[in-house]
Formats: C-alpha cells, sequence, structure tokens
C-alpha cells in the first residue's frame, strides 16, 4: 500500500464545492489494487441542512422558470457527458472494479434518462375538456346555448426533492431520478453512495457546468445520520431510494411516517427460466450475461437458473464451459472479463455464501475461489452451483455477487412455482421458442420486469423501472409515466364565465 492520502470529496451545495466537518470518515480502496482512493464524510448533517436550504431557497423561482428553459441546461448536460464518457468511466472503473466497457454502458445508459427527461414539456402536460358540465345553477348558460364548465388538470412541482442511491451504478442510478425531477420544477439533494461516490460527484460538477443555477442541484454525502435527517426534513416533499431491502423499507416507513412521498427500488433474487426448445447459444449466453455482468452486482442479475426437463443436458455443460473461460482481473486491463467485487465486506460476503451453498448439499462445479486473480483486490471469479433447492440461502438470498445457482424443473408450471416461491420480484426472465410458453410465463410469473430471451430486461427510460413484492415499496416506479408523476403533483381546475 501507498503513502497517498485519499482526498476527502467535497459536498456540492447551492453550486459551491463545501469540504464540511464530519467526525467520522470512511476510506474507499480501489477493489482491483487495495489502494485507497477517496475520504467520504459520514455523519455531516450541518452539510446536509445546508443542501435542504439551497434546495428550498431555489425553488420558487425554478418551478416558475418556464419547462422550455429548464430542460437548456439537460441538453448541455447529455453533450457535455457524451464528451466525458471516458473520464467518468475511468473513475468507475477504480471506485468501483466495473470492467471499462461495463462501465462505459453504464454512462450511456444514464444518458438514455438525460434524454428522457428533455422531453418534460410534453412528458408533463396536463388534459383538459371544455364543456364537460351545463351548471344547473346559472339558468343563463341554457338560455344561451349551453355555455357551461370547462375542466383541465395540470402538473406541477413538488418542492424539494432528496435520492438516496446505491453503490452499485453510482453514475447511472442518479440520473434515474435527479434530470426528471429538475426537468418537473423540483430541485433536488442527492446522496449518493458512501462507498463510491467520486462519478457521482464528477457528474454533478458537470451538470453546474452545464448551468443549472445554484442551489437546484445539491449533493451531499453521508450515511445513515445524514439519510435521516433529509427524510425527516419538513422541507423535503419526495424521497426516491435505490437500495437494499432493509434499507429501502425502513426508507419508506420513516419517509411515509413524516409526511414525504416515497418511492424505494429495492433488493432482488432474479430467476431465468430456460425451456428445452430455447435457442441454446442465445440462453447460455443470456444467462451467463445476466448472472455475472458486473460481477453479479446488479439489482437485475439472474442468480439463478431453472432448467425446464432435457434443457439441463445442454444448459449445465454450456454455462460451466464459459465460466471456467472467464478472465477475472482489473477493470482496466482489456482482457479482463470479470472485475473485482466492490470492496472487502462484498468479497467476505459471496465467500460465505459458497461456503453455505457447498454446506446445503449443492453441486458446486466453478468455484469462484479458485481462479487466478490478482492478489491485491476484492477478486472471487464466477461460481456455478447445480441441483440447488429453494431452502438454500444461495437461492432464496441476495447474494449480489458472482454466484449462479442452477435448479431443474419437471415442468414450465413447476419452474413459475420455483420462481413465485420467492420473497422478491423484481425481474424474471424465460428463454423459449414458443409463444405458447412465454405467454403462459407472462401471465403467471410474479416479478415487475419480464424478459423473453432477453438476460437483462432493464427497460429504457421511457418505461417504468421497478419491481414486486420486497424488491419495491411505493407506489410509483423510476421512470418512465411513472417518474413523471412520481415528480409532479396534480391539481384540477374547473372553469365558468358567467
Ligand atoms: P444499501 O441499501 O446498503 O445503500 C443504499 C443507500 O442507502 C446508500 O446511499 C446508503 O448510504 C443508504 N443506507 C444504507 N443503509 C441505511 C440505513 N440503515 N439508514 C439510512 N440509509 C441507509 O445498498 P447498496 O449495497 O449500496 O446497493 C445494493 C442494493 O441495491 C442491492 O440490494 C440491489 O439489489 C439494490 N439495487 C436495487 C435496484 C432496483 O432498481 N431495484 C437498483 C440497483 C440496486
Amino acid at each position: 500500500m501507498s503513502d497517498f492520502q485519499a482526498p476527502v470529496l467535497p459536498h456540492i451545495i447551492a453550486g459551491q464545492k463545501h469540504v464540511g466537518s464530519s467526525a467520522t470518515q470512511r476510506i474507499n480502496l480501489n477493489p482491483g489494487t487495495g489502494e485507497p482512493i477517496s475520504s467520504v464524510p459520514l455523519d455531516d448533517v450541518v452539510a446536509a441542512e445546508k443542501a435542504v436550504q439551497a434546495a428550498a431557497a431555489a425553488f420558487p423561482g425554478w418551478a416558475n422558470t418556464p419547462v422550455g428553459d429548464r430542460i437548456q441546461p439537460l441538453f448541455k448536460y447529455k453533450a457535455l457527458l457524451e464528451a466525458h464518457v471516458d473520464e467518468l468511466a475511468e473513475i468507475i472503473v477504480q471506485e468501483h472494479g466495473k470492467t471499462t466497457a461495463e462501465a462505459i454502458g453504464s454512462v450511456r445508459r444514464g444518458i438514455d434518462c438525460i434524454e428522457h427527461a428533455c422531453g418534460a414539456p410534453i412528458l408533463m402536460m396536463g388534459r383538459s375538456l371544455p364543456q364537460i358540465a351545463v351548471s344547473s345553477s346559472f339558468c343563463r348558460t341554457e338560455d344561451e346555448g349551453g355555455v357551461g364548465i370547462d375542466s383541465s388538470v395540470d402538473r406541477l412541482p413538488i418542492g424539494v426533492c432528496v435520492g438516496i442511491t446505491p453503490f452499485n451504478f453510482p453514475m447511472m442510478v442518479p440520473l434515474w431520478m435527479w434530470p426528471m425531477a429538475v426537468a418537473c420544477g423540483n430541485t433536488f439533494v442527492l446522496k449518493p453512495s458512501e462507498r463510491d461516490p467520486m462519478s457521482t460527484v464528477r457528474a454533478i460538477e458537470l451538470a453546474h457546468e452545464a448551468g443549472f443555477p445554484d442551489g437546484v442541484l445539491n449533493l451531499v454525502h453521508g450515511g445513515p445520520d445524514v439519510v435521516n435527517h433529509l427524510i425527516k426534513h419538513d422541507d423535503v416533499r419526495a424521497v426516491s431510494f435505490v437500495g437494499s431491502t432493509a434499507a429501502g423499507k425502513y426508507i419508506y416507513e420513516t419517509g411515509c411516517a413524516h409526511d414525504k412521498r416515497v418511492q424505494c427500488m429495492c433488493g432482488a433474487k432474479n430467476f431465468s427460466i430456460i425451456m428445452p426448445d430455447a435457442n441454446c447459444e442465445a440462453a447460455i449466453d443470456g444467462v451467463f450475461g445476466s448472472a455475472f455482468g458486473n460481477t453479479g452486482q446488479r439489482c437485475l442479475a439472474g442468480s439463478v437458473v431453472v432448467a425446464v426437463g432435457d434443457a439441463a443436458d445442454w444448459l449445465v455443460s454450456g454455462l460451466v464451459e464459459k465460466a471456467k473461460g472467464v478472465n477475472v482481473g482489473r477493470g482496466c486491463d482489456r482482457n479482463t472479463h470479470m472485475g473485482p467485487l466492490q470492496d472487502q465486506a462484498a468479497q467476505d460476503r459471496v465467500i460465505k455464501y459458497i461456503e453455505a451453498g457447498v454446506e446445503s448439499g449443492a453441486d458446486l462445479l466453478v468455484d469462484g475461489r479458485a481462479f487466478d486473480m490478482p492478489k491485491a483486490g476484492c477478486f472471487v471469479g464466477p461460481t456455478v452451483f447445480d441441483n440447488t433447492t429453494s431452502d438454500m440461502s444461495i437461492v432464496s438470498e441476495e447474494i449480489f455477487g458472482p454466484v449462479l445457482s442452477i435448479m431443474r424443473a419437471p415442468t414450465l408450471d413447476a419452474a413459475v412455482a420455483e420462481v413465485n416461491k420467492s420473497d422478491y420480484g423484481n425481474m424474471s426472465v424465460i428463454f423459449t421458442d414458443s409463444g405458447n410458453a412465454a405467454h403462459r410465463f407472462e401471465t403467471t410469473v410474479q416479478a415487475g420486469m419480464l424478459g423473453i430471451n432477453v438476460g437483462v430486461p432493464a427497460p429504457m427510460a421511457a418505461f417504468p423501472f421497478a419491481g414486486w413484492k420486497k424488491s419495491f415499496y411505493g407506489d410509483l416506479h423510476t421512470n418512465g409515466e411513472d417518474g413523471v408523476r412520481f415528480f409532479t403533483k396534480s391539481r384540477v381546475t374547473v372553469r365558468r364565465w358567467i
């Protein structure tokens, strides 16, 4: 380890970088090398208060700025992000561990959200219906040919909104939230993950370069103390959260108890079903990419695969062969297929799950602990278990790492029954050539996002993104029309001209 002192990351409040004071700092290490990379303030509640005050002060002016003017900085921001994709990806690789290709992909999916938010003039447009009624208490209307009641509904900004985001997509997930929120006329306080917020800080710096007025968009670092301050604050109207189910359930309940509108996109355990008639190559590639992409640290990771009937004959051998060919290494190395886990705690947790899988009697076909990997850093290779069952923790719990559990089922209905036993319902996937099987899957499986011959069914920003069951708390999902509704309130006006 070098003598390098990790820089303390600044908050960004009212357009200014602000190094506050925090009794506790989290030192983050580059997960590919073990070198210190950043120091993040964990309990600077004073900064959180300043951020909310800045956002509250900016709200009236921003809400009254015409929507066409509000989206101008977003157009510039999209161009700036495109010009800085490589720089942002490099930061993500250093602090998160993703491969360069994965990091670039995550920035591009974030840009999709900005493009969607640029449609705010259409997306937040209200509706009206003239002559919806004739007033019976006002006789002259009928005498004069039915001049009556017109009605319209408008969508209006709600105020200061807060975003609390996870470590696994530090650049992309905040873009699910704040571009649409500010395009709709709200002001925003973002609390990124304390584990890898460097790319988020850089992205918010670029947003200010794009021309957002001071106070419209603020970033404050922290852990639970800071989150609690934000979600209980009287001046905060809405909270959008993405992260684990435990934190999301708490934030949903606490935010609601403090009169906030809250949406929480939470943890997952996702199942892929493979039918015997599926295109073998597409199914193996799809399952493999879904389970091991981003080193399994993805809410859409398909970490359990259910082989129906004799699909297991080709699926298991195909997955094992592919897993054994994976180069595990630093994300910045060109020949790396799979990067490290994001930190030591994640590596320890994944190894514990592998041990639990072995103890529970599953067949360990590929052992991620036994790969040729760099010594320093948080590496675990792709791991494949066969003959797993729903009572094993490797099947029922979110591992958030590169561990794939294979189950067997005699029929599609039996496979769907296995999927529906899960506490989670973020996504589910089927690979099949049969429209009938796909339709039966679609109408019986319990999950909020479905893939048919698609391993990672991540909706583009024009469609909503969220799961069911313990994968989501709230009413309106993120992105799509739901995202616009979440960041606006409706107002109906009933008009009569005498
Ligand atoms: P996490 O819950 O540990 O942290 C997420 C955020 O919540 C962070 O900003 C963190 O500071 C804050 N937080 C954590 N514990 C808290 C507490 N007790 N009180 C207040 N705030 C708290 O999640 P993570 O480990 O960063 O991310 C991984 C999780 O996120 C996985 O479960 C994954 O499935 C989930 N995720 C879900 C989606 C989705 O769309 N459903 C997308 C990405 C990630």
